[in-house]
């Protein structure tokens, strides 16, 4: 009826509103996160497939907010981007993420790489090789132990520049990945002639890997392209031991998951680590 349409209208107004209002909550709040210390990163291993050993960690950045809690990615990303407090936000999670991954070595563990995600408008900063730089510098990680993940968005901007920029950071020993991948737009001939070492397979693909043939056409397809490339793939989302022996059947290089671990903190993950390359 009418009645309902505009009770519809008015409930649908509200919540646009509370979406405002939440955001710029949200942005005041995240103005002060850094220098409050509210910032934590959590870490997620990425094992090998066929030799089960653990090759890198994914560091995943939260917000410990006394007023909201902790605030996951999904919510507080892209109100950082949209105000500009990723490029601060940004700079403190690959200087932290670097140290952190100094420490471990210094603790003796195996060399890891540490991926670190990278947002659009972080990369289209002028200051973004500078801000690493600095990050690998202050830390003392050696750059070839850091991956820069990019998402497929990035392949909207300048893309000569973008190619130009990967290829100065390659040549410094950092390696990149394209995160969610299958779910953006890169033209296969831009991924061609990027400097790039390793595709992240969307979660949305593998969850559906053991029950869609059109998934693990998809799956099959990304990881033979891959190779034909020279590059590396990894599944993201990976949950149970049947969806890693699908993969495994695949030829997919590296899984990251639930299956081996929920991102959790530098100390629990420290525990981990010293658990698996001590046993
Ligand atoms: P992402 O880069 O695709 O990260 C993977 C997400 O999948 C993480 O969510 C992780 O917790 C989750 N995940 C890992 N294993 C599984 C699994 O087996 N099943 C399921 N269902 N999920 C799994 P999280 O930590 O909430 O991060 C969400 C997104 O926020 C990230 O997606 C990334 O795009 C963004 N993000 C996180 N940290 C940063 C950061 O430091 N900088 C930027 N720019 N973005 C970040
Ligand atoms: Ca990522
Ligand atoms: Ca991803
Ligand atoms: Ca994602």
């Amino acid at each position: 009826s009418k009645d309902t349409g505009r009770n519809a209208y008015y409930f649908y107004d509200e919540a646009m509103n509370n979406d405002a209002e939440e955001h710029l909550l949200l942005r005041n709040g995240l103005r002060l996160a850094i220098e409050r210390g509210e910032l934590v990163l959590h870490y997620q291993p990425q094992m090998d497939i066929r030799s089960g050993r653990m090759v890198g960690v994914e560091a995943l950045l939260r917000w410990q907010s006394p007023t909201f809690g902790l605030v996951e990615p999904g919510r507080f990303i892209p109100v950082a981007e949209d105000s500009g407090l990723i490029v601060p936000i940004g700079a403190w999670v690959l200087e932290q993420a670097c140290r952190q991954a100094r420490a471990w070595q210094d603790d003796g563990l195996p060399a890891l790489t540490v991926a670190v995600n990278l947002s659009a408008v972080q990369f289209r900063r002028d200051d973004v090789e500078a801000t690493v730089d600095q990050a690998l510098e202050r830390s003392g990680l050696p750059p070839h132990c850091l991956e820069l993940e990019l998402t497929e968005s990035i392949l909207l901007q300048d893309v000569e520049q973008v190619l130009a920029l990967v290829q100065r950071l390659r040549q410094r020993g950092m390696h990149f990945s394209i995160d969610d991948f299958g779910t953006g737009y890169s033209s296969l001939a831009y991924l061609k002639r990027l400097d790039i070492d390793k595709l992240k397979i969307d979660r949305s693909f593998v969850h559906d890997l053991d029950q869609t043939a059109d998934a693990a056409a998809i799956v099959e397809a990304i990881v033979e392209m891959a190779h034909k490339l020279g590059l590396r793939t990894i599944a993201e989302g990976v949950e149970s031991p049947e969806l890693l022996d699908r993969l495994r059947d695949i030829g997919c290089d590296e899984a990251q998951g639930y299956l081996h671990a929920r991102p959790m903190p530098a100390q629990d993950f420290s525990r981990y680590l010293h658990a698996h390359f001590h046993n």
